[in-house]
């Protein structure tokens, strides 16, 4: 038998633990150092009976439950490890790390890119957001630059140094998004599209996985487990707010749910207040409210003018209330003994991986 322990177990819990092995006369060992998964030994004492096993260890703070094979867990259950910590530019998620992602919904001009990156990068980001190809829900709405957007971002990606986290749509533009992307995003309209998950569970480069605003959970994690089994270890999940019978917001944030992956999950996870409000004035608080959840950071949409922006500007926020959302964050990671990364944290990226010869056009 196997003890699943919750990730944030703190000293004395784990000694609780080890006190009710001792009184059941077990022995505790950790699979791999760090692991969340104890596997129950007993030496030279008869196999204690299943029922008071579980029973002792289930009630103890800190223990998530009691497993008879670990061999069933999937990928993204944090049996396997403490922590992913997905590392990408200047931003580190997980294992006690934030990051926070800025930019506009979509990449709308060069100039205009640049001048918001500066700003995001002044003022916190290390890491540029911007679609090239937007998932619209109405087929009449602005769809992206496509290519061009790609082309803006790689300027920008080079003038000043931010990495670059882009959405791919469409299997067949997987290619020229990783010319660019240091991180590749799959949007909330995308998280079940299995064919895309398999695509990426191939590259080497991190993806930003977003949940479904219709999507459980475990549907999410489901969605999580394409990408791993796929061998791409470095994902980091997005909540965004699912979508709820109030429409005083544009979708729900689902703290509980952020909650909850950090004990279930190695993997990092990020807030999205910006898709998760749908109006600036209420972005602030609900990125607040993501990273008091425990978010390892924040991807949040900035523009320069929001009235006249061609996606999602009346969630936009601006530069001051962005700074003064990456201090809130700030002030947050470090009440429960986390670190923000800001700008100052900035380091050269490196060039971006070779694709893989497989996802590369015959022409
Ligand atoms: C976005 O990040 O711009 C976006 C389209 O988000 P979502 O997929 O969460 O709707
Ligand atoms: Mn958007």
């Amino acid at each position: 038998m196997f003890i699943h322990l919750q990730s944030t177990i703190d000293d004395a819990q784990r000694a609780g633990v080890e006190a009710a092995a001792r009184e059941l006369g077990v022995r505790l060992v950790a699979l791999e150092p760090g692991a969340q998964l104890l596997e129950i030994l007993s030496e030279g004492v008869p196999v204690p009976e299943r029922g008071p096993v579980v029973a002792a260890f289930t009630v103890l703070p800190g223990v998530v439950e009691v497993l008879d094979r670990p061999g069933d867990q999937p990928l993204w259950s944090s049996t396997h490890r403490a922590a992913t910590i997905v590392e990408v530019g200047g931003a580190m998620f997980g294992g006690g790390r934030a990051s926070v992602i800025a930019g506009p919904c979509a990449v709308e001009d060069g100039a205009e890119l640049l001048e918001i990156a500066r700003t995001v990068q002044r003022r916190g980001a290390t890491l540029l957001r911007g679609g090239a190809f937007k998932p619209r829900s109405s087929p009449y709405s602005f769809q992206g630059l496509g290519q061009r957007g790609l082309e803006h971002l790689k300027d920008v990606r080079e003038s000043t140094g931010l990495g670059i986290v882009t959405e791919v749509l469409d299997p067949r533009d997987i290619e020229s998004v990783l010319e660019v992307a240091d991180m590749v995003q799959v949007g909330a309209r995308n998280m079940a599209n299995s064919s895309l998950l398999k695509e990426l569970g191939t590259v080497d480069r991190p993806v930003l996985l977003k949940r479904g605003f219709g999507a459980t959970v475990d549907e999410f994690l489901s969605a999580a487990e394409y990408l791993l089994c796929g061998g791409n270890t470095r994902v980091v999940l997005c909540e965004r707010g699912i979508r709820s019978f109030d429409q005083v917001t544009r979708n729900l944030l689902d703290v509980g749910a952020i909650a909850h992956l950090r004990e279930a999950t190695h993997l990092p996870v990020i807030a999205d207040p910006s898709h998760a409000a749908g109006r600036s004035d209420l972005v602030r608080a609900i990125g607040r409210a993501g990273m008091a959840a425990g978010a390892d950071g924040l991807m949040v949409e900035v523009h320069l003018d929001p009235s006249a922006a061609l996606s999602d500007g009346q969630q936009a926020i601006g530069p001051d209330e962005f700074e003064a959302l990456v201090a809130d964050a700030g002030v947050l990671c470090e009440l429960d003994g986390r670190t923000l990364l800001t700008g100052d944290h900035q380091v050269p990226h490196p060039s971006l991986p070779n694709i893989p010869t497989h996802l590369r056009g015959t022409a």
